[in-house]
């Protein structure tokens, strides 16, 4: 697999939970997009590209004109291959006709919505700018322009949410038919102002056994509706899961563009400053903004790899991991594998290695215990 990532990170406002590498749209972009294209011409991607994934951020907050430019550039610099998966990241409020006319001009064939939740109450304790109805009219502008590889994303274990405001999100979510359906949990990330909130006694964490029966609740009505539950947060219709995701599960290579991206190449992880002015000033004095590289010794890939790969239902391919690392994954189990087996977190025959649905609950742990 062949991918780039290209981060956009303005946002019309900033939410209070959100810890990404994002600001409220400024008069920077123009500076940014010429920083990217910069960046992007001085880069070495692999050929040719599979997958593109334009993140954020909200890289719809960019005009039509800006976003046509921005895909000049990534066709000038880079090669799509035809029948690359070209992703871009969207809310709502941010999508109208001429916007879903330009991304399909573009190439952009696949769009993940920032849908959150279906429940009013809960958009606004987000802050989010869109209403339910936004959600529903989003998808079918988009369709209507011809894109119709569309993921949603969705959020449980909000303070107020109750496992009946919960399944209606899904429910009303499901109705949309989407290809994909992403459920990320509430995190309290420090720093943010639903942090402070959550430290003053505003608001109070759901305990891990409600995270656990709203995530039990997605698991089940979406496993109805025929969505598979491929990786831990994850869900798609047959031949729908995200290939550039895929990518990351599996620990391939990739290159980032843009303020806070991360690129994986040969071993070797960079990542980018995260503000988008030290970004553009890197970017225009030096011609990059890679402020953290770090070779990643071979085993210590492998392990990655097999951690990610633990993420996914499929879990590790014995055979296929042995061929690209020279180790069975069995020996990077720092002595816990039968352990965990015994704590039914992974299950195992001949050539699999898999998360069990426990296991899934508990990556974290997993993750732990292999590099303890
Ligand atoms: S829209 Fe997304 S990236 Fe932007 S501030 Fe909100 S959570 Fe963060």
């Amino acid at each position: 697999m062949k991918a780039l990532y290209v981060h956009i990170p303005y946002c019309t406002s900033k939410c209070p939970y959100c810890d990404f590498a994002s600001v409220p749209v400024d008069d920077s972009v123009e500076a940014y997009l010429d920083a990217l294209a910069m960046e992007a011409a001085g880069s070495a991607a692999p050929r040719p590209l599979e997958s593109v994934y334009v993140g954020g951020g909200t890289p719809t907050v960019l005009s039509p004109e800006r976003i046509a430019v921005l895909f000049d550039v990534l066709r000038t610099s880079f090669e799509f291959s035809p029948d690359a998966e070209v992703t871009i990241e969207a809310n709502p409020c941010s999508l109208n006709p001429e916007a879903a006319e330009t991304l399909v001009a573009c190439g952009v064939d696949r769009v993940s919505v920032g849908a959150q939740s279906f429940i009013a109450s809960e958009l606004s304790f987000l802050r989010r700018a869109h209403g339910p109805k936004d959600i529903a009219r989003s998808v079918s502008l988009l369709r209507e322009a011809g894109i119709d590889n569309i993921s949603i994303d969705l959020m449980y274990a909000l303070p107020a949410q109750t496992p009946e405001s919960w399944r209606e999100s899904l429910v009303r979510a499901v109705e949309l038919r989407p290809d994909h359906i992403s459920t990320y949990c509430l995190t309290f990330e420090r720093g943010t102002p639903l942090w402070a909130a959550l430290e003053n006694g505003e608001i109070e964490k759901k305990s891990d056994d409600e995270e656990i029966e709203l995530y039990e609740i997605a698991r089940a009505m979406l496993g109805t509706e025929a969505y598979e539950h491929y990786e831990i947060s994850n869900f798609a219709l047959a031949g729908r899961r995200s290939r550039h995701n895929m990518v990351y599960w599996s620990n391939d290579e990739y290159l980032g563009l843009g303020a806070s991206a991360v690129s994986y190449i040969d071993g070797k992880r960079s990542t980018n400053l995260r503000e988008p002015l030290h970004y553009i000033d890197a970017v225009r004095t030096r011609g990059t903004a890679a402020c953290e590289v770090e070779q990643i010794a071979p085993r210590m890939q492998a392990i990655e790899t097999m951690i990610q790969r633990l993420r996914l239902r499929d879990g590790i391919d014995c055979a296929a991991f042995e061929a690209r690392f020279g180790l069975h994954p069995e020996e990077l189990f720092n002595g816990t594998f039968t352990e965990l087996v015994d704590l039914g977190l992974i299950e195992h025959d001949s050539n699999t290695i898999r998360p069990t649905t426990t296991g899934f609950h508990l990556a974290n742990e997993i993750a732990l215990r292999v590099l303890s």
